[in-house]
């Protein structure tokens, strides 16, 4: 079924603990995604037979199973050993030449679990799997979703007992700021020059040594954080260990999309001080590129002038990623014009508009758009100088979705899915495949929450 070429498995012993998944008890399907695994060279109807695979039940050919260690620092605090707690690395699959990790989550407990159990609630892996599908068909690099399924078994959390669930995921790899960390807090000097080599062949082949890796990513991570912003996506958990290599969105925990935009919006449950508000992750991704840079230093030779140079490097950091922000609100609003664009966004924050209802109106029925905020004297003087200029609408309809996955649509498919009912889940997954018109389909899903209806917090 998966072609496997586990090159991480190769890496020495200390880079992971080579385990297989804990077996569940009575495994049931919630999804398959079959565009994904046809994407992926796999045949469907094959993988429909392989529930156990996907339950941690039984091992696909091929599989080397392991647990990967790292580090992190969370809410700017020092953790020196994270790891997959919950999530075992069944092995990777080439299409052709494309490798990718397929990864289960929620998979039992590892020697990396700390006090956690090593599973997850239903809850997490439907929102993860609607989000990442989500995200992918919004054009952001993002890890997929490749299957979902029940555990028959009973998780504690805060809320009570919930049910449990195992997530497949699909990964570029799953290689974190945070992995280059532990080694780097260990003086495992040859660990990160192994990991470094490892990690420039697998995702930057053009870049050359500790400097060309950390440009890379500078540049990945500008771009994805940009197209974020430009979505009102709120990651929620911008920890090292939650930042890729690849440049791809991982741990969809308690992120969501705003709806009212302003730019200090959170919600997540464990985010107190606002430190990953929609307003601060460009802020943020330079954090922890520069703890990127700390932990390649070791690699970078006379430590005066290796400092200077990564400084020199970070301090490009703020412009490549205005570079990517100015291209991204221009096409929202079809105008080559930041300080207009940045005017809407001023509007909107003080009329409380949809940030993904106003811009979609603008692209499709100028006419409708001030409906959507409540300070319409300033937005009609500013709409006027917008019309002038006379703005590119096909740009935009590529740069503006009709939907988003909206908060209190997620937590409808989850306390459905707590009570069995898998409908709504696949019936949101379905719209969120075609987010760029509007259908007859999506018109229920594209309607802002009503006031009982809006979720302000989310929770991992
Ligand atoms: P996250 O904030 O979800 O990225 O997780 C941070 C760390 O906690 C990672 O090392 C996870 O593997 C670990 N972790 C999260 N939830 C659990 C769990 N239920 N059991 C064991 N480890 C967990
Ligand atoms: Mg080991
Ligand atoms: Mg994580």
């Amino acid at each position: 079924m998966f072609a496997f070429d586990n090159s991480y498995a190769r890496l020495p012993g200390r880079f992971y603990t080579k385990m297989a998944p804990t077996a569940v008890s009575t495994p049931g399907w919630i999804a398959l995604n079959e565009g994904l695994a046809r994407d992926l060279g796999l045949d469907p109807d094959l993988l429909h037979d392989q529930l156990d695979v996907f339950a941690g039940n039984a091992l696909p050919d091929g599989a080397d199973p392991l647990a990967q260690l790292y580090a992190g620092h969370q809410f700017g605090g020092w953790s020196p050993q994270l790891g997959d707690g919950r999530a075992i690395l069944l092995g990777e699959h080439m299409d052709g030449n494309r490798r990718v990790d397929v990864q289960l989550k929620g998979s039992g407990p590892t020697p990396y679990s700390r006090m956690g159990d090593g599973r997850a609630a239903l809850g997490p892996v439907i929102r993860e799997y609607i989000l990442s599908e989500a995200m992918h068909a919004l054009g952001v690099p993002t890890t997929r979703a490749l299957a979902a399924v029940t555990t028959g078994e009973t998780v504690l959390r805060q809320e009570g007992p919930l049910p449990g669930g195992v997530l497949t995921r699909v990964a570029a790899s799953h290689i974190r700021v945070g992995t280059f960390q532990v080694f780097a807090a260990r003086d495992d000097v040859d660990g990160l020059q192994a990991l470094l080599d490892y990690t420039l062949a697998r995702h930057a082949p053009d870049a050359k040594g500790p400097m060309g890796l950390l440009r890379h990513v500078m540049g990945v991570q500008a771009k994805l954080i940009a197209q974020w912003m430009g979505l009102g996506f709120v990651h929620g958990v911008m920890n090292t260990d939650n930042m890729t290599i690849s440049g791809e969105t991982i741990d969809y925990g308690p992120c969501a999309f705003m709806e009212s935009y302003h730019p200090d919006t959170v919600f997540s449950s464990i985010d107190q001080f606002g430190r990953y508000a929609w307003k601060n992750q460009p802020d943020i991704a330079l954090w922890n590129l520069a703890q990127l840079a700390t932990a390649l230093l070791p690699l970078m030779g006379e430590r005066e002038a290796a400092v200077a140079e990564a400084t020199g490097a970070l301090d490009g950091f703020r412009d490549l990623y205005a570079a990517e922000w100015t291209a991204v609100m221009n096409a929202k609003i079809g105008v080559d014009d930041m300080s207009l664009a940045m005017e809407l966004l001023d509007i909107m924050s003080e009329g409380q508009g949809d940030f993904t209802n106003v811009f979609r109106a603008l692209t499709t029925a100028p006419g409708r758009a001030r409906d959507e905020v409540l300070t319409r004297d300033r937005f009609d003087d500013w709409q006027a100088r917008w019309l002038a200029r006379n703005p590119d609408t096909a740009a935009m309809g590529r740069a503006n979705p009709a939907i988003i996955p909206r908060n209190h649509r997620v937590e409808e498919a989850i306390a459905a899915a707590y009570t069995g009912d898998f409908a709504p889940f696949h019936a949101l997954n379905a719209v969120l495949t075609d987010p760029w018109q509007e259908t007859e389909a999506n018109a229920p899903y594209r309607i802002p929450a009503a006031a009982h209806e809006r979720v302000t917090q989310t929770f991992c």
